[in-house]
């Protein structure tokens, strides 16, 4: 069977690429071993256009925001199912000292559209401390993104688009027309492997950081069920009066096993935002694809022009992933550049010093 495309890997990178491929008339495979802990689908689903402490608008928050906005929106309309949820984003101020810099920042050109206000005192929020008041943050929201991976996973597999197993490197030909994989072909394969592409033969020269986050879901009734709350942890609606509250950050402990120590961080950083009760129902842990300027990694192989990675979402898979789908196809069907912050090939030097390396082992 011949193909356009084969995608290996469909968590948020992959289902997104994929559908943006599909959308654009190509006929597309798609290769993903099914994995309840991969980082899509414990992701707590949040898109936020303002960055950290610090109060920066994120990265080309103008750019990927309208293009997530759009694709979600289709896809909602695709599936008659509300995937993505425009929501208020309540970012609660520490200290007095976080408010200052925030005054401070706010007459800077370009914040209107995203500020819905600022409250130098608390709000009157009986589930919420918030003594130093805090800014609403409007244009960002949340994606169920593990019913939106099941949609599109029913429908590749009703296609016979999807085969639910794991790509097995050794069977991989690299032809001159494209690709042979077991007795299929495509012209074209792309990798969206998240942070297993540390081990692809192809792709593991590029700078991944695994980096683990637990998330937990709680119930908590008391809850505005229509606003997302930040304070040192994001507490994100799912519905029914459940929240997903995370994420912690770990680079040294590379598994998806939920701790006792991260259950405590969240709880506790939770229980500083509210003074009403919760239950923890779910506690879960998954592992981004985090990349060591926190760009992404997308572009075709510097040696194989068969093969691609779209890749390097790292705590952002959900605010970025459409734009990037979009601007990676047409460049694949070579009607755009990609832009130079997210190519592969600004880490060029890496693939000669790989390369070296594996021939110093020969
Ligand atoms: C705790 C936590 C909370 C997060 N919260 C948010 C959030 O609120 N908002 C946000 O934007 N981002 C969030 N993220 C980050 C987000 O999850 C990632 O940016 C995004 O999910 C990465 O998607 P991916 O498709 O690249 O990788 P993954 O989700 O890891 O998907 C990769 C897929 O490829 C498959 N695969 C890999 N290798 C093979 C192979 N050889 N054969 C077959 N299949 C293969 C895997 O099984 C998997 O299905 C969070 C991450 C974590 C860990």
């Amino acid at each position: 069977m011949k193909y356009d495309f084969i995608v290996v890997g469909h968590g948020l990178a992959g289902a997104i690429l994929s559908y943006t491929l599909r959308k654009r008339g190509h006929r597309v495979l798609v290769i993903d071993e099914p994995r309840p802990s991969s980082a899509s689908r414990v992701a707590a689903g949040l898109l936020n256009p303002v960055a950290g402490k610090r109060f920066a608008k994120s990265w080309l928050a103008d750019e990927f925001i309208p293009a997530a906005d759009a694709f979600y929106a289709e896809l909602g309309t695709h599936f008659g199912r509300e995937l993505y949820t425009h929501r208020p984003i309540y970012k609660i101020f520490s200290t007095i000292e976080e408010q200052n810099t925030w005054m401070a920042k706010c007459a800077s050109e370009g914040w209107q559209d995203y500020i819905l206000g600022t409250y130098t005192q608390g709000a009157s929020q009986p589930a919420v401390q918030n003594p130093h008041g805090g800014i609403l943050i409007g244009r960002g929201g949340s994606l169920l993104v593990a019913e939106m991976l099941d949609l599109l996973t029913a429908e590749l597999l009703a296609q016979n688009l999807l085969l639910p197993e794991r790509f097995e490197m050794d069977q991989l030909q690299l032809t001159g027309q494209g690709v042979r994989y077991k007795n299929l072909e495509a012209g074209h394969l792309v990798f969206c492997e998240g942070f297993q592409v540390v081990n692809n033969p192809y792709f593991k020269w590029l700078p991944i950081q695994p980096t683990k986050g637990e998330v937990l879901e709680v119930q908590a009734d008391n809850f505005n069920p229509d606003c997302i709350y930040n304070k040192a942890v994001y507490v994100v609606p799912v519905g029914a009066g459940r929240f997903r509250v995370g994420a912690t950050y770990n680079w040294r402990e590379p598994n998806e096993q939920p701790t006792e120590a991260g259950r405590q961080e969240l709880e506790e950083r939770l229980s500083q935002i509210t003074p009403t009760p919760f239950r923890t129902i779910r506690h879960l842990a998954g592992i981004r694809p985090a990349v060591r300027d926190r760009k992404p990694l997308i572009g075709v192989h510097p040696q194989f022009s068969q093969l691609s990675v779209f890749n390097g979402m790292g705590s952002k898979g959900v605010q970025m992933a459409p734009y990037l789908a979009q601007q990676f196809s047409a460049a694949l069907a070579g009607e755009a550049e990609l832009l130079p912050d997210i190519r592969i090939s600004r880490y060029l030097s890496l693939y000669y010093d790989y390369l070296k390396h594996q021939n110093t082992q020969l």
